[in-house]
């Protein structure tokens, strides 16, 4: 069984068995998950801003796990010592979970410091047959339509704050385009900037997409289940 577990902002563990996988890993914010006491595996990264980068050298240093980023921000990470595969997008990427595929993302990438970090990217996951699509920090974008067609993802991530993503209007709009049956809300609510109106959401969505169903981590324990 595949287990799509909600950390907070745009963090997500998802785990196939006695292994798992930790996307955009700030975690240090939810008090209720310990990462020390989960069966991760692999970290991949959308791109490099603070705000997903988060706890990745300590969790990735301290567990021994690989880091999978866009070489740019994975060469940044292994100059500091952490273990790393350096990737583009474009093609699967297979893991002892599951495999990935990195895909665009309309937003910028630079490192803490100001390094470049190079493309932003979203992810879609293949686990026994679900695909996830984890869309990073994007704006509305046509890609989605070509998402759809090449991966036909079921569950959709989607940052729904506004201000430096899509907001509800949009996210809901990606929704339809996905043609997914479900979406977990993302990358809100943890800045003043990115606030959203859930309600609004739903009922967005609910117009585009009859078919799809809105697991709102808050209300659901930060679990959603496939
Ligand atoms: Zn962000």
């Amino acid at each position: 069984m595949v287990d799509i577990k909600y950390i907070g902002h745009s963090a997500f563990q998802i785990t196939n068995g006695d292994k798992a996988v930790l996307v955009d890993p700030w975690v240090d914010k939810n008090k209720s998950y310990d990462w020390k006491k989960e069966p991760i595996t692999d970290i991949l990264l959308t791109h490099a801003h603070g705000d997903h980068l988060g706890n990745t050298v300590d969790i990735a240093k301290s567990k021994d796990i690989t880091v999978t980023a866009v070489a740019e921000l994975a060469s940044y990470l292994a100059k500091d010592g952490v273990k790393t595969k350096s990737i583009g997008l474009g093609s699967w990427i297979n893991y002892s979970w599951g495999r990935a595929v990195f895909v665009p993302a309309f937003h910028s990438s630079s490192l803490p410091d100001g390094t470049y970090g190079g493309v932003a990217a979203g992810i879609i996951f293949d686990i026994d047959g679900v695909r996830i699509y984890h869309a990073g920090d994007t704006c509305l974008t046509g890609e989605m339509k070509t998402i759809k067609e090449l991966y036909a993802p079921q569950v959709a991530l989607l940052p729904i704050g506004g201000n430096y993503t899509m907001d509800v209007e949009h996210a809901a709009m990606a929704a339809k385009w996905l043609g997914v049956r479900t979406v977990i809300p993302m990358h809100y609510g943890t800045f003043t900037e990115i606030q959203a109106d859930l309600q609004r959401f739903a009922q967005l969505v609910a117009f585009g997409n009859t078919a799809c169903q809105i697991v709102n981590p808050v209300s659901d324990e930060s679990n959603a289940k496939k």
